[in-house]
């Protein structure tokens, strides 16, 4: 656990955060601030920082969380309708928490290009 990290706190239930899922290895919460009708974030109980942490030995992590991802997405039926999954990283996209998280995003059509 790193010292001073939002998300690994969450992910020790130091904060309170909504769970979705409790895994092993992985997490998912209902983001605080959602923008779209389902907005959970999926990241590992490791810290990592972001997706330039993903080397051999973390593609097993990084493939969990799309998994879940996909889950929950199917556990919510919009699956089929679709959704949209996103790893920020660094400043140029707006990056706020340096532990990684997938966001998964679903209920709503999004535009392409994104913002
Ligand atoms: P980023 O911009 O780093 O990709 O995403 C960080 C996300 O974490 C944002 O969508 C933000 O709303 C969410 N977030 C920030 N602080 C908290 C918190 O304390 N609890 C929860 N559940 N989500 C948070
Ligand atoms: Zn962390």
């Amino acid at each position: 656990m790193a010292e001073d990290c939002l998300f690994c706190k969450i992910a020790a239930k130091q904060i309170p955060a909504k769970f979705v899922r409790e895994g092993e290895r992985v997490v998912a919460f209902e983001d605080l601030n959602p923008v779209a009708p389902h907005h959970v974030l999926v990241i590992p109980r490791e810290h990592l920082v972001s997706t330039l942490s993903i080397g051999p030995a973390q593609r097993a992590i990084a493939g969990e969380l799309i998994e879940v991802a996909a889950d929950i997405a199917r556990e919510r039926g919009f699956a089929d309708n679709g959704y949209r999954l996103v790893f920020n990283t660094n400043r140029d996209a707006g990056m706020t928490v340096h532990h990684i998280h997938l966001h998964l995003l679903g209920g709503r059509r999004f535009g392409w290009p994104p913002g």
